[in-house]
Protein backbone atom coordinates (compact mmCIF):
# COMPACT_ATOMS: atom_id res chain seq x y z
CA UNK A 1 0.00 0.00 0.00
CA UNK A 2 2.79 2.24 -1.00
CA UNK A 3 1.36 6.07 -1.53
CA UNK A 4 2.05 7.82 -5.03
CA UNK A 5 1.80 11.57 -4.51
CA UNK A 6 2.74 13.47 -7.78
CA UNK A 7 5.32 16.37 -7.63
CA UNK A 8 2.70 18.72 -8.95
CA UNK A 9 0.08 17.99 -5.95
CA UNK A 10 2.82 18.40 -3.43
CA UNK A 11 3.66 22.01 -4.73
CA UNK A 12 0.37 22.53 -4.52
CA UNK A 13 0.08 21.32 -0.83
CA UNK A 14 3.71 22.48 -0.04
CA UNK A 15 3.32 19.56 2.78
CA UNK A 16 2.84 15.81 1.62
CA UNK A 17 5.71 13.79 1.97
CA UNK A 18 5.37 10.03 0.86
CA UNK A 19 6.00 9.23 5.15
CA UNK A 20 3.39 11.54 6.12
CA UNK A 21 0.86 9.89 3.48
CA UNK A 22 1.72 6.41 4.37
CA UNK A 23 1.07 7.24 8.19
CA UNK A 24 -2.04 8.47 6.86
CA UNK A 25 -2.85 5.55 5.38
CA UNK A 26 -1.61 2.51 8.18
CA UNK A 27 -3.95 4.70 10.40
CA UNK A 28 -7.09 4.80 8.47
CA UNK A 29 -6.68 0.97 7.49
CA UNK A 30 -5.33 0.09 11.17
CA UNK A 31 -8.63 1.98 12.68
CA UNK A 32 -10.78 0.90 9.95
CA UNK A 33 -9.79 -2.97 10.88
CA UNK A 34 -11.33 -2.85 14.54
CA UNK A 35 -13.92 -0.19 13.56
CA UNK A 36 -16.18 -0.43 10.30
CA UNK A 37 -19.54 0.01 10.71
CA UNK A 38 -22.25 -2.20 9.78
CA UNK A 39 -24.59 -1.19 6.75
CA UNK A 40 -26.79 -3.83 5.02
CA UNK A 41 -24.63 -2.22 1.78
CA UNK A 42 -21.19 -3.18 3.27
CA UNK A 43 -20.48 -6.84 2.50
CA UNK A 44 -17.47 -8.01 0.58
CA UNK A 45 -18.92 -8.36 -2.44
CA UNK A 46 -22.36 -6.35 -2.96
CA UNK A 47 -24.93 -6.80 -5.70
CA UNK A 48 -24.30 -3.58 -7.52
CA UNK A 49 -27.76 -2.86 -8.16
CA UNK A 50 -27.95 -2.41 -4.27
CA UNK A 51 -24.88 0.06 -3.97
CA UNK A 52 -26.67 2.10 -6.69
CA UNK A 53 -29.75 2.32 -4.45
CA UNK A 54 -27.71 2.76 -1.36
CA UNK A 55 -25.29 5.81 -2.84
CA UNK A 56 -28.57 7.38 -4.35
CA UNK A 57 -30.36 7.16 -0.85
CA UNK A 58 -27.73 8.27 1.24
CA UNK A 59 -27.15 11.67 -0.94
CA UNK A 60 -28.85 14.09 1.46
CA UNK A 61 -30.22 11.34 3.88
CA UNK A 62 -28.33 10.26 7.07
CA UNK A 63 -27.43 6.89 7.31
CA UNK A 64 -29.31 5.40 10.13
CA UNK A 65 -32.04 6.30 7.99
CA UNK A 66 -31.15 4.85 4.98
CA UNK A 67 -29.77 1.57 6.84
CA UNK A 68 -33.79 1.49 8.13
CA UNK A 69 -35.57 1.97 5.21
CA UNK A 70 -33.18 -0.03 2.41
CA UNK A 71 -34.16 -3.49 3.29
CA UNK A 72 -37.62 -2.52 2.97
CA UNK A 73 -36.96 -1.19 -0.14
CA UNK A 74 -35.29 -3.97 -1.55
CA UNK A 75 -38.29 -6.34 -0.74
CA UNK A 76 -40.24 -4.20 -2.85
CA UNK A 77 -37.94 -3.84 -5.40
CA UNK A 78 -35.33 -6.48 -5.62
CA UNK A 79 -33.92 -5.98 -8.86
CA UNK A 80 -33.83 -3.57 -11.83
CA UNK A 81 -36.87 -5.10 -13.56
CA UNK A 82 -38.70 -4.26 -10.53
CA UNK A 83 -37.47 -1.18 -10.26
CA UNK A 84 -37.72 -0.37 -13.68
CA UNK A 85 -41.94 -1.39 -13.72
CA UNK A 86 -42.84 1.15 -10.39
CA UNK A 87 -45.23 3.53 -11.45
CA UNK A 88 -44.55 6.92 -10.00
CA UNK A 89 -46.84 7.04 -7.33
CA UNK A 90 -45.81 3.04 -5.75
CA UNK A 91 -42.11 4.44 -5.81
CA UNK A 92 -42.74 7.77 -4.12
CA UNK A 93 -44.87 5.58 -1.34
CA UNK A 94 -41.67 3.44 -1.07
CA UNK A 95 -39.66 6.36 -0.48
CA UNK A 96 -41.38 7.65 2.26
CA UNK A 97 -39.43 9.18 4.54
CA UNK A 98 -36.53 9.60 2.72
CA UNK A 99 -36.95 13.54 1.17
CA UNK A 100 -36.03 14.57 -2.39
CA UNK A 101 -38.70 12.48 -3.87
CA UNK A 102 -37.46 13.42 -8.11
CA UNK A 103 -34.30 11.00 -6.60
CA UNK A 104 -36.49 8.18 -6.83
CA UNK A 105 -37.59 9.11 -9.72
CA UNK A 106 -34.78 9.21 -11.12
CA UNK A 107 -33.26 5.96 -9.84
CA UNK A 108 -36.81 4.08 -11.49
CA UNK A 109 -35.41 6.06 -15.16
CA UNK A 110 -32.16 4.65 -14.06
CA UNK A 111 -33.02 0.75 -13.82
CA UNK A 112 -35.07 1.45 -17.29
CA UNK A 113 -32.44 2.61 -19.27
CA UNK A 114 -30.05 -0.29 -17.76
CA UNK A 115 -32.82 -2.87 -18.49
CA UNK A 116 -32.80 -1.28 -22.05
CA UNK A 117 -29.74 -0.16 -22.98
CA UNK A 118 -27.68 -2.78 -20.52
CA UNK A 119 -30.13 -5.89 -20.27
CA UNK A 120 -30.41 -5.86 -16.82
CA UNK A 121 -26.80 -5.63 -16.31
CA UNK A 122 -25.58 -2.56 -14.44
CA UNK A 123 -22.06 -1.86 -16.94
CA UNK A 124 -18.48 -1.81 -14.97
CA UNK A 125 -17.84 1.27 -17.42
CA UNK A 126 -17.06 5.37 -16.42
CA UNK A 127 -18.45 6.52 -19.92
CA UNK A 128 -21.61 4.12 -19.71
CA UNK A 129 -22.26 4.70 -16.09
CA UNK A 130 -22.48 8.81 -16.55
CA UNK A 131 -25.03 8.14 -19.41
CA UNK A 132 -27.24 6.92 -17.09
CA UNK A 133 -30.05 8.91 -16.13
CA UNK A 134 -29.25 10.75 -13.00
CA UNK A 135 -25.94 9.69 -12.23
CA UNK A 136 -23.30 12.00 -11.09
CA UNK A 137 -19.84 12.02 -10.70
CA UNK A 138 -19.59 10.84 -7.70
CA UNK A 139 -22.25 7.82 -7.73
CA UNK A 140 -20.02 7.02 -11.14
CA UNK A 141 -16.84 6.64 -8.65
CA UNK A 142 -18.46 4.88 -6.08
CA UNK A 143 -20.36 2.21 -7.99
CA UNK A 144 -17.28 1.60 -9.71
CA UNK A 145 -15.48 1.42 -6.62
CA UNK A 146 -17.77 -0.10 -3.98
CA UNK A 147 -19.57 -2.71 -6.31
CA UNK A 148 -16.77 -3.72 -8.94
CA UNK A 149 -13.58 -2.95 -6.96
CA UNK A 150 -12.29 -0.67 -9.20
CA UNK A 151 -8.73 1.34 -8.16
CA UNK A 152 -10.87 5.04 -8.82
CA UNK A 153 -10.63 8.00 -6.20
CA UNK A 154 -14.21 8.99 -4.96
CA UNK A 155 -14.94 12.41 -2.99
CA UNK A 156 -17.94 13.06 -1.49
CA UNK A 157 -18.31 16.61 0.55
CA UNK A 158 -17.51 14.32 3.55
CA UNK A 159 -13.80 13.22 2.38
CA UNK A 160 -13.10 16.73 0.99
CA UNK A 161 -13.12 17.99 4.38
CA UNK A 162 -11.43 14.75 5.79
CA UNK A 163 -8.68 15.33 2.99
CA UNK A 164 -8.64 19.34 3.38
CA UNK A 165 -7.64 19.60 6.97
CA UNK A 166 -5.34 16.59 7.26
CA UNK A 167 -3.14 17.53 4.41
CA UNK A 168 -3.14 21.26 5.04
CA UNK A 169 -3.89 23.69 8.03
CA UNK A 170 -6.90 24.80 7.98
CA UNK A 171 -8.48 27.76 10.42
CA UNK A 172 -11.67 27.59 10.25
CA UNK A 173 -14.62 24.38 9.78
CA UNK A 174 -15.48 25.96 6.93
CA UNK A 175 -12.22 26.37 5.18
CA UNK A 176 -11.46 23.43 2.42
CA UNK A 177 -8.84 23.20 -0.32
CA UNK A 178 -9.30 23.92 -3.96
CA UNK A 179 -10.77 21.47 -5.95
CA UNK A 180 -7.69 21.07 -7.92
CA UNK A 181 -5.92 20.28 -4.99
CA UNK A 182 -8.34 17.30 -3.59
CA UNK A 183 -8.51 16.04 -6.78
CA UNK A 184 -4.73 15.70 -6.84
CA UNK A 185 -5.08 14.34 -3.32
CA UNK A 186 -7.48 11.57 -4.21
CA UNK A 187 -6.11 10.42 -6.80
CA UNK A 188 -2.58 9.88 -5.37
CA UNK A 189 -3.75 8.97 -1.72
CA UNK A 190 -5.84 5.91 -1.60
CA UNK A 191 -3.82 2.47 -1.68
CA UNK A 192 -3.51 0.47 -4.81
CA UNK A 193 -6.04 -2.54 -4.84
CA UNK A 194 -7.85 -1.14 -1.69
CA UNK A 195 -10.20 1.33 -3.09
CA UNK A 196 -13.74 0.48 -1.57
CA UNK A 197 -12.22 -0.22 2.21
CA UNK A 198 -9.93 3.08 1.91
CA UNK A 199 -12.97 5.27 0.84
CA UNK A 200 -15.42 3.75 3.17
CA UNK A 201 -13.12 3.75 5.53
CA UNK A 202 -12.58 7.61 5.27
CA UNK A 203 -16.53 8.80 5.58
CA UNK A 204 -16.57 6.39 8.71
CA UNK A 205 -14.05 9.00 10.17
CA UNK A 206 -15.54 12.07 8.52
CA UNK A 207 -18.73 10.99 10.10
CA UNK A 208 -17.81 9.83 13.49
CA UNK A 209 -15.04 12.43 14.18
CA UNK A 210 -13.79 15.03 11.51
CA UNK A 211 -17.78 16.42 11.47
CA UNK A 212 -18.66 19.62 9.27
CA UNK A 213 -18.86 22.13 12.27
CA UNK A 214 -17.59 19.98 15.75
CA UNK A 215 -14.46 18.21 14.66
CA UNK A 216 -13.68 15.83 17.81
CA UNK A 217 -9.41 15.83 17.47
CA UNK A 218 -9.09 14.16 20.57
CA UNK A 219 -11.05 10.93 19.44
CA UNK A 220 -10.00 10.91 16.14
CA UNK A 221 -7.61 8.00 14.97
CA UNK A 222 -5.93 10.04 12.38
CA UNK A 223 -5.25 13.28 15.24
CA UNK A 224 -1.32 11.98 14.46
CA UNK A 225 -1.38 13.07 10.86
CA UNK A 226 -3.85 15.82 10.62
CA UNK A 227 -2.28 19.26 10.16
CA UNK A 228 -5.57 20.93 11.51
CA UNK A 229 -5.94 18.87 14.18
CA UNK A 230 -7.33 21.09 17.27
CA UNK A 231 -6.86 24.45 15.27
CA UNK A 232 -10.22 25.10 13.68
CA UNK A 233 -11.73 27.70 14.74
CA UNK A 234 -15.87 28.05 14.73
CA UNK A 235 -16.94 29.89 11.56
CA UNK A 236 -20.09 32.45 11.13
CA UNK A 237 -22.52 30.19 9.30
CA UNK A 238 -23.02 30.45 6.22
CA UNK A 239 -26.85 31.45 5.70
CA UNK A 240 -28.08 30.43 1.65
CA UNK A 241 -30.66 31.98 0.77
CA UNK A 242 -33.67 29.39 -1.30
CA UNK A 243 -37.18 30.10 -1.79
CA UNK A 244 -39.41 30.07 1.06
CA UNK A 245 -42.82 30.64 1.93
CA UNK A 246 -43.59 31.76 6.11
CA UNK A 247 -39.84 31.40 7.08
CA UNK A 248 -40.03 27.82 6.13
CA UNK A 249 -37.84 26.37 2.96
CA UNK A 250 -40.13 25.94 -0.15
CA UNK A 251 -38.89 21.90 -0.10
CA UNK A 252 -40.60 21.34 3.20
CA UNK A 253 -43.48 22.33 1.77
CA UNK A 254 -43.18 19.93 -1.31
CA UNK A 255 -42.22 17.69 1.22
CA UNK A 256 -45.05 18.13 3.21
CA UNK A 257 -47.81 17.97 0.60
CA UNK A 258 -45.98 14.44 -1.07
CA UNK A 259 -46.54 13.50 2.57
CA UNK A 260 -50.49 13.89 2.59
CA UNK A 261 -50.63 12.24 -0.51
CA UNK A 262 -48.88 9.17 0.65
CA UNK A 263 -51.40 8.83 3.06
CA UNK A 264 -54.43 8.65 0.37
CA UNK A 265 -55.68 5.53 -0.98
CA UNK A 266 -54.64 4.80 -4.93
CA UNK A 267 -56.94 6.92 -6.82
CA UNK A 268 -57.86 8.90 -3.91
CA UNK A 269 -57.24 13.19 -4.44
CA UNK A 270 -56.57 15.52 -2.18
CA UNK A 271 -59.10 18.65 -3.19
CA UNK A 272 -57.61 22.14 -3.38
CA UNK A 273 -60.00 22.98 -0.47
CA UNK A 274 -58.52 20.81 1.93
CA UNK A 275 -54.71 21.31 0.78
CA UNK A 276 -55.74 25.12 1.31
CA UNK A 277 -57.25 23.99 4.38
CA UNK A 278 -54.06 21.83 5.72
CA UNK A 279 -51.22 24.10 5.10
CA UNK A 280 -53.21 26.85 6.69
CA UNK A 281 -53.29 29.17 3.63
CA UNK A 282 -55.29 32.67 3.33
CA UNK A 283 -57.46 33.67 0.97
CA UNK A 284 -54.99 36.55 -1.03
CA UNK A 285 -53.48 36.24 -4.53
CA UNK A 286 -49.90 35.75 -2.85
CA UNK A 287 -50.94 32.51 -1.19
CA UNK A 288 -52.80 31.49 -4.11
CA UNK A 289 -50.03 32.67 -6.64
CA UNK A 290 -47.53 30.94 -4.39
CA UNK A 291 -49.13 27.48 -3.97
CA UNK A 292 -50.14 27.47 -7.87
CA UNK A 293 -46.28 27.59 -8.46
CA UNK A 294 -45.52 24.82 -6.15
CA UNK A 295 -48.39 22.44 -7.32
CA UNK A 296 -46.84 23.32 -11.01
CA UNK A 297 -43.42 22.47 -10.03
CA UNK A 298 -44.35 19.44 -8.19
CA UNK A 299 -46.18 18.09 -11.29
CA UNK A 300 -43.40 19.08 -13.90
CA UNK A 301 -41.15 16.88 -11.30
CA UNK A 302 -43.56 14.08 -12.37
CA UNK A 303 -44.08 13.77 -8.48
CA UNK A 304 -48.54 14.78 -8.27
CA UNK A 305 -50.87 15.25 -11.13
CA UNK A 306 -52.52 18.41 -10.26
CA UNK A 307 -56.23 18.24 -11.59
CA UNK A 308 -59.27 20.87 -11.80
CA UNK A 309 -60.23 19.51 -8.06
CA UNK A 310 -57.66 18.59 -6.30
CA UNK A 311 -54.42 16.51 -6.36
CA UNK A 312 -52.93 13.22 -6.02
CA UNK A 313 -49.68 11.17 -6.62
CA UNK A 314 -48.68 11.27 -10.07
CA UNK A 315 -49.00 7.48 -11.47
S1 LIG B 1 -7.69 15.57 14.01
FE1 LIG B 1 -9.52 16.83 14.05
S2 LIG B 1 -9.46 18.07 12.18
FE2 LIG B 1 -7.99 16.38 11.94
S3 LIG B 1 -9.11 14.77 10.86
FE3 LIG B 1 -9.31 14.35 13.04
S4 LIG B 1 -11.20 15.37 13.70
FE4 LIG B 1 -10.60 16.21 11.69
Amino acid sequence: MKARVSQTARDELQCADLTSMERFQAMVLGWYADNARQFVWRTPNPDPFVVLVSETMLQQTQTHRVQQKLSLFLQQFPDFAALAAADNASIIRAWQGMGYNNRALRLRDCARTVLQVHNGVLPADAQALGALPGIGPYTVSAVLSFAFHHDVPVLDVNIRRLYSRVFQRLNTVIDLLSESALQLIARDVFPRGRSSEWHQACMDIAAQFCTARSPRCLLCPVCGSCRSAYQLADAAPVHIQEPSFRGQPNRIWRGRIVELLRGLEPGQELSHDDLRTVLSLRDTLDDAAWIGNLLSALERDGLIRNGPTGICLQS
